[in-house]
C-alpha cells in the first residue's frame, strides 16, 4: 500500500514527498481509505503510530477535492474541520503536522489552547480558520464570546479522547458533539484505550462507525 494508491490532489502528494512521508503506517493504511469513503471512525492508536497523519491526510484530500466553500460575510471564524486535543502540547503538534499537509494549498490552519493569552489567538482566527485545532475549554470560551462558530463544521476529530475524559473535559466534548448535528458531520475519534465511557460516546455520537485497532 502506498499513499498514491488513492486518487488524490497533486498538491497533497507533493507535500507528502516534501515532508518525508513515504510509506503509510498501519493505522494510515486502514484509516485513510475508510475516511476517504466518508465513514466515521473509532481508532485505537498510540502516539507514534502516525494517527495524526491518518486523519489529516484524508481530510485535506477531501477539502482539496471539494474546492473552497462559498464565500460568506463573516466576522467570526467558521472552521470546516475541528480537531479537539487534551493539551496545548498535543494541539501544537497537530497544528505543525497540519501545516505540512496544507502547505501551498490555501487552506488556513489555526490552533487555540488554554493557559495563554487570547489576543494572539483571536487575531489568528480573524484571518480565517478552515481547520481549527483546539483544546476543549478554550474552544467553548471562544464560542461563547461569538469569536468561533461551528455552523459550517463538517469534520470533527477527537484526538486522545480517553485523555480528554481523564482531564474532565467530558461536558465540553458532549457540548461540541451536540452542537454539530450527527448527520451533518464526519467524526473520527482516536483513543489509546477503549474504556466504557469512550464506547458509549462512540455508539451515541458516531454514525455506523468503523472500529480500528492497531
Ligand atoms: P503521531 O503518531 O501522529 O504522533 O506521529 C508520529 C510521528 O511520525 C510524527 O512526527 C509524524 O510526522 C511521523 N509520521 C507519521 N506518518 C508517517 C509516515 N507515513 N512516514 C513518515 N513519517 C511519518
Amino acid at each position: 500500500h502506498e499513499f498514491s494508491d488513492c486518487e488524490v490532489h497533486p498538491a497533497l502528494l507533493k507535500n507528502l514527498k516534501l515532508f518525508g512521508y513515504q510509506k503509510p503506517t498501519p493505522v494510515q493504511q486502514y484509516a485513510i481509505p475508510v475516511s476517504l469513503l466518508r465513514r466515521d471512525l473509532m481508532a485505537c492508536a498510540q502516539t507514534g503510530s502516525g494517527k495524526t497523519a491518518a486523519y489529516l491526510y484524508p481530510l485535506v484530500a477531501k477539502m482539496l477535492n471539494d474546492g473552497p466553500p462559498p464565500p460568506v460575510e463573516r466576522s467570526d471564524a467558521r472552521p470546516l474541520a475541528l480537531m479537539l486535543a487534551p493539551t496545548r502540547e498535543l494541539s501544537v503538534q497537530i497544528y505543525e503536522e497540519a501545516l505540512k499537509f496544507t502547505n501551498q494549498t490555501g487552506i488556513k490552519v489555526v490552533v487555540v489552547y488554554g493557559g495563554a493569552s487570547t489576543a494572539q489567538q483571536q487575531s489568528n482566527l480573524a484571518r480565517g480558520a478552515d481547520i481549527l485545532i483546539a483544546t476543549p475549554g478554550r474552544l467553548i470560551d471562544f464560542i461563547e464570546k461569538g469569536i468561533i462558530n461551528l455552523y459550517l463544521t463538517r469534520y470533527l476529530i477527537l484526538d486522545e479522547a480517553d485523555r480528554m475524559l481523564d482531564m474532565g473535559f467530558e461536558p465540553q466534548i458532549i457540548k461540541i458533539l451536540t452542537a454539530i448535528k450527527k448527520v451533518d458531520r464526519e467524526t473520527i475519534m482516536c483513543s489509546a484505550t477503549f474504556p466504557t465511557e469512550i464506547q458509549q460516546i462512540a455508539h451515541k455520537y458516531l454514525r455506523d462507525f468503523v472500529y480500528l485497532t492497531v
